[in-house]
């Protein structure tokens, strides 16, 4: 490989959205370098990879984000010209259990990334050029009552460990713009969904304890909101504002599209009556009946959603999926998955 080839630096990348992000960048932009450093949690995943592993431009390295000597000799090694931060621990009941990793990987993996980008950009007298980009939740902001949404100036309020150590990641990556001028910008999204997403996060868990005629379990009353924002738009946001961003900017990238957590149980539902009813334990199958309510998750925010109209003006992004055919695709994908390994 040639070391001093321009490499964009992504970390979490055998992750959700980092693989998907991973697949979409190297498709658009074939000649690009890209060096993937991803530890490989429960989290994370080598086969959301498998459409790139061989290809030349791509570059995995088995590794913590918070490991000092490994990040340094990553920035020495290799001639990266930009950062874009995915890796954390993003599991938020996990973080409820135990937040230590999530402090750990969230803000000091945050801060041994970006003082190893400080140094080995200020060397190369290129500290303002090159380019951080951390990628952010709306979780940041904390808990929105009926109406409303947040904006980028919203005062942050995080109510749970996981949205905790993301702000103050955040915190971190906006200090080293200010204190050493480095060239940073940040992005906060809604919810995710679509393809590769971990099987213990909501969508995912929904589709798979159905296909598995197991209890769908609904946190409260179900009746939480998140705006839903289709995976493949989510990356189409990163790569327009890594790109075109303005520097020291926070970006929302939001779905325009709240839904409750149990009308997406009921709607997956719906899809698996009609695309697996072989499966299902009644005739003609109605999945809706193993949905059950469970105790409500502590610090549960009610209601989250964003305001895009930055991006949107400044930017001129928008999300292009809707929901009907995103949650199609997705129940779609899950079910292949399970069609194979079954
Ligand atoms: P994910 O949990 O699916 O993937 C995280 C990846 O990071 C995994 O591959 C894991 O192995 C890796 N990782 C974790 N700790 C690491 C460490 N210390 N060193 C190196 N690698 C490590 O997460 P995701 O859903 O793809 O989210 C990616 C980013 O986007 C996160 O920063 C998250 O906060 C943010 N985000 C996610 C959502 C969402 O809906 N999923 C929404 C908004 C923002």
């Amino acid at each position: 490989m040639d070391y001093q080839r321009p490499a964009l630096l992504i970390t979490g990348g055998a992750g959700f959205i980092g693989s998907n992000f991973i697949v979409y960048y190297m498709k658009k932009y074939p000649d690009r370098q890209i060096i993937n450093l991803d530890k490989l949690t429960y989290a994370g995943n080598s086969s959301n990879l498998k459409e790139v592993e061989h290809h030349p431009h791509y570059h995995f390295i088995q590794g913590d984000i918070a490991d000092e000597d490994l990040v340094t000799s990553i920035f020495t090694t290799y001639n990266i010209t930009g950062v874009i931060h995915f890796a954390a621990e993003s599991h938020v009941d996990r973080s409820i259990e135990d937040a230590k990793q999530f402090v750990t990987s969230n803000v000091l993996g945050t801060l041994v990334l970006l003082q190893a980008a400080k140094t080995d950009w200020e060397k190369r007298g290129e500290l303002q050029k090159r380019r951080f980009h951390q990628i952010s939740t709306d979780e940041v902001y904390g808990d929105l009552g009926e109406t409303g949404k947040f904006h980028e100036a919203t005062p942050y309020d995080p109510q749970n460990p996981y949205s905790a150590s993301k702000a103050g990641a955040n915190f971190l990556v906006k200090s080293f713009g200010y204190t050493y001028g480095m060239n940073i910008v940040l992005s906060s999204s809604s919810n995710n969904y679509g393809p590769k997403q971990h099987t213990e996060k909501l969508i995912p868990t929904i589709i798979t304890r159905a296909l598995h005629n197991q209890t769908i379990p609904i946190y409260g009353d179900g009746k939480n909101i998140r705006d839903w924002l289709y995976v493949e738009d989510h990356c189409r946001a990163i790569d327009t504002i890594y790109h075109q961003g303005k520097t020291m900017q926070m970006y929302n990238v939001g779905g325009g599209n709240e839904q409750t957590n149990i009308d997406i149980a009921k709607t997956v539902c719906r899809l698996l009556d009609i695309w697996k009813p072989e499966i299902a334990d009644t005739s003609p199958a109605h999945f809706e009946e193993l949905i059950a309510f469970t105790e409500d998750r502590a610090g549960h925010d009610r209601r989250y959603a964003v305001d895009d109209t930055k991006i949107r003006n400044e930017l001129g992004w928008e999300p292009l999926a809707d929901w009907k055919t995103g949650i199609q695709n997705t129940v779609k994908w899950y079910i292949e998955q399970w069609n194979t390994n079954s």
